[in-house]
């Protein structure tokens, strides 16, 4: 069976989000969309983007550095740039001179868009540079993205989008106070299989949504990596997969969720596992009685997004791949084309700079889900049940 995304939510999401820019927020409350509406209930560029696009003129595409030369950037942003419409790589912010020449010969790069953290701030003054897309460790997204800011930059922040919610607050700041557009790396609202999630559960096609399941997790490798650092990792698998799941069930229920409660894994391995979780599990309610149930782990494989309602079921499993997602319902299999998230999201948001509408996947989206890892944690900690507000 082939079917076609007919309607996509999330643009009618976007078009609610600008019917209650401009006449008001009366459409908000409709068709459960409310948790896109006040994730989106931001105008982040403001009047002086609206400058600023304009003042482009004839420009096509907008220069994007990546800060922070890792295997994300490397192995996929700089890669998918090669495929944008409205975008292209710029410049570089690394802190390793050694990878400067590959990158250079690779993407063609002038001497004058390459970084180092020291000189960053003088990024201000180069006007290839539009939109600064941080890449490092989760605990250093708050000062780079604050940083990008403060020199009149655009910026996209990976996920998660800081350790605490405190921080989330300061970016977001940083952001409206400059005028900038803050944008969250979260590549799956591109991505055909996922936004089949999205549609089937918030127009209730199978029905209201009565239990849902993810699980995100593999086996991490050298215990020496970042992510297994409470001080730059801000936590576990939870921060770096769990998210996706949290992700997943927000866009497919709609709805944010009221209450967590959470159970730490056993450890089996503590040289990897001394200062964070080896693995966790959380069961959130939503509203109108809909459970929740995610699993991550940096021990066990796990990669999917589940949902049964009144009516039938629908899943995504592998869910969150960068590319060979498989999605069936109770009717049948999904068949979508694969895409290039990370080439769409970034053309998204230069579309969003350029065109001066809100992005689908704003600060608001990432201080919402650091809100809900922290109540995570919180529920694991207690082993009570912890309200969301
Ligand atoms: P890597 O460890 O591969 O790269 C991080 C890079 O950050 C390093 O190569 C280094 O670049 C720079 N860096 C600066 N300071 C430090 C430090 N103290 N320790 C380690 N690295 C440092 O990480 P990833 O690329 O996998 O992840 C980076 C971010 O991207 C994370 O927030 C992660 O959650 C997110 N991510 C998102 C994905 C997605 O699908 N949306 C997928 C993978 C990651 P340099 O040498 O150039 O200074």
């Amino acid at each position: 069976m082939n079917r076609k995304i007919i309607s996509h939510p999330w643009s009618r999401r976007q078009f609610i989000h600008n019917l209650s820019l401009n006449a008001g927020m009366a459409a908000l409350a409709m068709n459960g969309m409310h948790v896109f509406a006040s994730c989106n209930d931001n105008n982040p560029a403001g009047e002086q983007n609206k400058t600023s696009a304009m003042s482009k003129g004839s420009k096509k595409k907008l220069g994007i550095a990546l800060v922070g030369l890792g295997g994300y950037a490397g192995g996929q942003l700089a890669p998918a740039l090669q495929q944008t419409e409205h975008c292209y790589l710029a410049g570089i912010v690394t802190g390793t001179p050694s990878k400067i020449d590959t990158w250079k010969s690779k993407y063609n790069l002038p001497d004058k868009n390459i970084y180092s953290y020291e000189n960053f701030d003088s990024i201000k003054d180069n006007p290839d540079i539009d939109i600064v897309y941080v890449v490092l460790p989760n605990s250093m997204h708050a000062e780079y993205v604050i940083r990008a800011a403060k020199a009149g930059k655009h910026v996209i922040c990976e996920k998660p989008m800081a350790i605490t919610v405190e921080d989330c607050d300061k970016m977001i700041a940083a952001c409206k106070e400059a005028g900038k557009m803050l944008s969250i790396g979260y590549r799956l609202h591109f991505e055909p299989y996922n936004l089949e999630m999205a549609r089937l559960g918030q127009k209730k096609v199978y029905g209201n949504i009565k239990k849902m399941n993810a699980g995100f997790g593999f086996t991490i490798g050298n215990p020496a990596q970042w992510r297994l650092k409470k001080d730059l990792a801000g936590g576990g698998p939870l921060m770096d997969l769990g998210i996706y799941c949290i992700q997943g069930f927000c866009y497919t229920t709609g709805m944010e969720p009221i209450a967590v409660r959470a159970q730490e894994g056993k450890k089996t391995d503590m040289e990897k596992f001394r200062e964070v979780e080896q693995s966790l599990s959380w069961q959130f309610e939503f509203p109108g009685g809909i459970v929740a149930e995610g699993k991550t782990s940096y021990a066990d494989s796990m990669n999917n997004l589940r949902a049964e309602a009144d009516k039938g079921w629908f899943e995504v499993d592998p869910a969150y791949n960068y590319s060979g997602q498989r999605g069936a319902t109770s009717d049948g299999a999904m068949d979508f084309k694969h895409v290039n998230q990370q080439a769409k999201q970034m053309d998204d948001f230069a579309d969003a700079v350029m065109n001066n509408r809100p992005t689908p996947v704003p600060g608001e989206m990432g201080r919402r889900d650091v809100k809900y890892l922290q109540a995570i944690y919180k529920a694991m900690r207690t082993g009570e049940r912890v309200e969301i507000k």
